[in-house]
């Protein structure tokens, strides 16, 4: 019983939250985000309106300071602070020498999550593809062949999507490093034909890196 008086206090108050014009537009933009549909972010407009000070303010001021200073690293393309040195390729405590080359930042936060990998990412910011019109240019490959070649670099592995753009652009980057020293290895089959590292389960993912084998640098 008390359960549904709940639900019809809630009702009400969604329904007077709809006739205002401002909170229609919140609700519109927050359900605009990945994983969230109308239910859920008027839910979210509601506990910010009836939290101001502990959720309201302070997220506002998050997310000013997360626009204002965040950007990705013009060398390894991970998201860093403009107020210190990126974590992920200036760090000076971390000295490793591999490097995991991913298309988005996205894959980059799945694999660090799996915890199968252990060394510096790069991020080239999508794939090269003539359907989309990004070209190589586009991507952050050029820094890569100079990280690889200046950083002591001993393997680059490829973790781009089983895509027919992720391969291209695998067997672009491959062809880039083909006068280094460098090695470089791709993940394995595990990978489902089309398959995107973002939507990878932890397993098939740290199957795929574990299993993933060398490449001539000379093929195809
Ligand atoms: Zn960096």
């Amino acid at each position: 019983m008390q359960g549904v008086l709940v639900l019809v206090i809630l009702n009400g108050l969604y329904r007077q939250m709809k006739d205002i014009p401002e909170i229609e537009d919140l609700i519109k933009l927050i359900s605009k985000l990945p994983g969230l549909g109308p239910k859920s972010a008027r839910r979210i407009v509601l506990k910010l309106i009836n939290n101001k000070q502990e959720l309201h303010k302070p997220m506002v001021n998050s997310m000013a300071s997360v626009f204002k200073n965040i950007a990705r690293c013009k060398n390894c393309g991970a998201l860093k602070s403009n107020l210190t040195k990126c974590n992920n390729c200036e760090n000076v405590e971390k000295k490793f020498n591999r490097i995991c080359v991913v298309e988005t930042i996205a894959d980059q936060w799945s694999i660090q999550n799996s915890g199968v990998f252990n060394g510096y990412f790069h991020i080239l910011g999508g794939t090269i593809s003539v359907s989309n019109n990004v070209s190589k240019q586009e991507l952050l490959i050029e820094s890569l062949e100079k990280r690889v070649r200046e950083d002591n670099i001993e393997e680059v592995i490829l973790a781009t999507s089983a895509t027919v753009e992720g391969q291209t652009t695998a067997f672009y980057i491959q062809n880039t490093l083909k006068d280094t020293n460098v090695k470089v290895s791709k993940l394995a089959q595990g990978l489902p034909v089309g398959g995107e590292i973002e939507n990878l389960d932890d397993g098939t993912l740290i199957y795929a890196f574990k299993n993933r084998r060398g490449i001539d640098k000379n093929e195809g």
